[in-house]
């Protein structure tokens, strides 16, 4: 059988480990349209930071070592387009610009995301960058060490922008970060969290301008000098885009059935619209556990999953894609969080009906001092009112305890109810935690308030 996968990144990358692992003797093409298979964009604040200090490290996979496993690997080769009835592409060579046709047995496209460009004026000045890629990663690099530049605008209060945000005020720079709604992170976490986060970002010369429309970049001489919202000006030599992500499908529309936003439609089996085509990543939906339906979760995570399943199934198998919960976590400062699953602040989007709990604790027994580690920990659940199902958690402190959003996970996962969650075995060792872990004591408070 003769597999073609497009893309290298998470999705790609994990469909031809999955083949490779179970039928290696499977013809495996993979066609990426970049100079560099497999960078790994959820590792750009490490190499920005300098914690990984060479680029070409961030990736799983090297095209000499997939070769070495029999993987035809294409480097700067595109996908321009599929016949889904012959089951041929036609290959964009871009480095000498022929093109060829390859037929396939099965198809599976992870051709994932571009980062969104605001469609205003003087949106294509100079020093308007975007935070995903290599090629990215190596300009943004030389940004964080350019003496001249005081100014950063980042645009887009989510994860990717607050990376991008704390890269360039740990670099020295004075950094605007722009959203239009209300908070930073409020896609991610309740207003509990995201006011700390946000006094600790502007501690640190980060300054949010939330609630606020992009409507156009000033320049001079070419290059981006401001950026104005519908309420202020903010100087910027630089600024990174970082205010969503548009599906790369615009080259499929004639083949495969697309929704509004040009995401790629699948079946639970990540089968597309034609035969023999499968999709995953970030240009499709996922199976989104809190609520049944399927929403947009652009994560690695997701990705890989898809990627897992999308092998088995090429191979013969009829596996569906299980239901995720969109788990993520992310460090602000000398904070970490993590979040899963359904938050208060975004139950109206999803049409349901959610209550809450918020408890603070300390981490450990009280007998520990603060000077000790014993710092505290906000954690919040989230569940269904008529049956106490639990659809969601947020947790928060300077000690990393947000490996407990991982159980959350499993408890949406496995449909618990807070009876299951208050009084669920977890382990107490004074060095760690306390007795009643932080889960316990939320969902028996939440059990109290009902
Ligand atoms: C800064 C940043 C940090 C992140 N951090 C995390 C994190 O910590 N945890 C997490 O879970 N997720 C994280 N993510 C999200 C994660 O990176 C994405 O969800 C993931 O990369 C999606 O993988 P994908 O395979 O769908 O596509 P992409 O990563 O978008 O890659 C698609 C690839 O396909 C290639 N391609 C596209 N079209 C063609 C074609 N026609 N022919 C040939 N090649 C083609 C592209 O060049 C590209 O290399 C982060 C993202 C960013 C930007």
């Amino acid at each position: 059988m003769k597999v073609i996968v497009v893309g290298s990144s998470h999705g790609g990358y994990e469909t031809v480990r999955g083949i490779l692992a179970a039928h290696p003797e499977t013809e495996i093409q993979w066609y990426e349209k970049g100079d560099f298979i497999s960078f790994l964009s959820c590792g750009m604040q490490l190499y920005l930071e300098g914690v990984v200090k060479d680029v070409n490290t961030v990736r799983y996979a090297t095209a000499e070592g997939m070769r070495a496993q029999g993987v035809h690997v294409f480097v700067r080769q595109e996908i321009a387009s599929v016949d889904a009835n012959a089951h041929t592409v036609t290959v964009k060579n871009l480095v000498d610009n022929t093109t060829r046709t390859e037929s396939y047995d099965k198809l599976v496209l992870s051709a994932g995301a571009v980062p969104f460009t605001l469609p205003v004026p003087g949106n294509d000045l100079k020093n308007i960058y975007a935070m995903r890629g290599r090629d990215w990663a190596k300009k943004l690099k030389l940004k964080t060490v350019d003496p001249d530049l005081q100014n950063v605008v980042v645009i887009g209060g989510g994860y990717i922008g607050v990376e991008a945000a704390e890269v360039f005020a740990k670099a020295g720079k004075h950094v605007t970060l722009i959203d239009m709604i209300p908070r930073v992170l409020g896609l991610y976490l309740d207003e509990e969290f995201t006011d700390t986060l946000t006094d600790t970002m502007k501690a640190n010369n980060i300054y949010p301008a939330t609630g606020q429309a992009i409507k156009q970049f000033n320049g001079k001489d070419g290059a981006v000098t401001s950026v104005v919202t519908d309420q202020g000006e903010y100087p910027a030599e630089l600024v990174i885009q970082a205010a969503g992500i548009k599906a790369n499908t615009d080259w499929l529309k004639d083949t495969l059935k697309l929704d509004d936003h040009g995401l790629i439609e699948i079946n639970d089996y990540l089968e597309t619209s034609a035969p023999d085509v499968y999709a995953v990543g970030d240009a499709t939906l996922v199976p989104f556990a809190p609520t049944g339906g399927h929403s947009r979760i652009a994560l690695a995570t997701n990705a890989r999953r898809q990627g897992r399943i999308a092998a088995k199934n090429v191979l013969g198998d009829k596996t569906k894609m299980p239901a995720v919960s969109g788990a993520s976590a992310l460090s602000v400062f000398d904070y970490h969080f993590a979040s899963v699953g359904v938050k208060a602040g975004t139950a109206d989007g999803l049409g349901i009906n959610t209550q809450s709990v918020f408890v603070t604790d300390t981490v450990q027994p009280p007998f520990v001092t603060e000077d000790a580690g014993n710092v505290p920990v906000y954690f919040k659940l989230t569940y269904a009112p008529e049956d106490g199902r639990i659809l969601g958690g947020q947790i928060m402190s300077k000690r990393d305890v947000t490996a407990n959003i991982n159980a959350i996970s499993l408890a949406i996962q496995g449909h618990m109810t807070l009876d299951d969650l208050a009084y669920a075995d977890f382990f107490f060792q004074p060095g760690f935690d306390r007795p009643w872990n932080i889960i316990n004591v939320a969902a028996q408070q939440a059990l109290l308030n009902k």
